[in-house]
């Protein structure tokens, strides 16, 4: 067997541990007799799975009581309608920053569902920083903002003010990639196939005061927080298969020592490659301001296309995964999650060095 090196967007790379872990459990779970695919979501053996995997994305985060895991469906997109469907209320407003696509699309929701103000954006910029200026409306239903910019290569290294209204974030490209004061926000939603686990599952963590601001109405069973909250995430058959991975994750997590340790490693790895990219008398050319850089997804250009275009098939035949740019941008974008290794990066920035002086 020999694993490539990946450095997919997402799905993307998960700790060989833990697929380790989920193959030598997948004819026989637990004694069980049977896959966890394969048994009743009522069963006792599942519901130790949920409850654990639930627990354990509490502790990673350092939360507590106050707070809900859900796991549901619909990926990280559908979190995109639920939020304003159930907090924006009549005479409030919903608040937003635009760093691209992704906060784009999230906007896009909201305004079909009411008033919605993009109180800063990068756009002017082509997405590159990340806006520091802004002012939350006196009556905003949340502030919502997009932690890192899985296309743009920006992310976040401060937590926006969000004053008296509650700070919303779709975390999904960096979702326990570092430590933070998770406590200040009441809504955290990921896809967890980019750093947590596998496509098909989306993990909300809701502070309980939230379920207070849910309007009033008849809302739509499957859309309404309660729903899921109150059947802990078990209203209808919940992606069994994927939050069962994301529950292996937690453990290999705590097990690597927490989110401290996880934070170590991803600026080790976030250091190399961009270093290569520093030290490269402008061969390449990084696309994120400096001060925004993500540390999950490191985009940048060549001298030009042809040379993109070779530089990635040239990784490929080395077994580097994953490395061409997001359609929509171009260039090249190498995705360094969690589950991918400082040797991985390393061997990339080898790479980059050795393909310049060839080119
Ligand atoms: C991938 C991604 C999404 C979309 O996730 P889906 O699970 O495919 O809906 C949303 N936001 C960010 C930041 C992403 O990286």
């Amino acid at each position: 067997m020999s694993r490539a090196l990946n450095f997919y967007a997402g799905p993307a790379a998960l700790p060989l541990e833990v697929l380790e872990e989920a193959q030598k459990e997948l004819l026989d779970f637990h004694g069980d007799g049977v896959s966890v695919m394969e048994m009743s979501h009522r069963s006792k053996t599942f519901d130790e799975v949920i409850t654990t995997a639930q627990a354990n994305v509490k502790k990673v985060l350092g939360l507590g009581d106050d707070y809900e895991t859900l796991f549901l469906g619909g990926g990280a997109s559908t979190q995109f309608a639920m939020i304003p469907y159930n907090f924006l209320k009549e005479g409030l407003v919903a608040n937003y920053i635009d760093t691209g696509s992704w906060s784009t699309n999230a906007i896009k929701e909201s305004k079909k569902l009411g008033e919605t103000n993009v109180i800063a954006s990068s756009a002017d910029k082509d997405f590159s920083y990340i806006p520091k200026d802004f002012k939350v409306d006196s009556n905003a239903a949340y502030l919502h903002y997009t932690s890192n910019n899985t296309i743009r290569g920006t992310q976040y290294h401060f937590i926006p003010d969000a004053g008296n209204a509650p700070l919303v974030c779709d975390m999904s490209s960096d979702f326990m990639s570092k430590e933070m004061d998770y406590s200040k926000f009441s809504l955290i939603y990921a896809g967890a196939q980019k750093n947590v686990g596998p496509s098909g599952v989306a993990v909300v963590v809701i502070k309980k005061d939230m379920l207070s601001r849910i309007r009033e109405g008849d809302l739509l069973t499957m859309l309404n927080y309660n729903t899921h909250v109150n059947k802990n995430s078990m209203f209808n058959t919940p992606p069994c298969f994927p939050l069962y991975i994301v529950g292996l994750v937690m453990k290999w997590i705590l097990n690597k020592g927490g989110l401290k340790a996880i934070e170590k490693m991803n600026d080790e790895k976030a250091n190399v490659i961009y270093g290569a990219i520093d030290n490269s008398d402008g061969y390449y050319r990084g696309t994120a301001a400096q001060d925004s850089r993500s540390k999950m997804n490191v985009t940048f250009r060549l001298p030009n296309e042809d040379l993109e275009k070779k530089m990635i098939a040239e990784a490929a035949e080395r077994k580097m995964l994953g490395l061409k740019g997001h359609r929509s941008v171009g260039g090249l974008r190498a995705s360094i999650y969690n589950a991918t290794s400082l040797d991985a990066v390393s061997a990339l920035a080898d790479f980059m060095k050795e393909f310049k002086s060839k080119n």
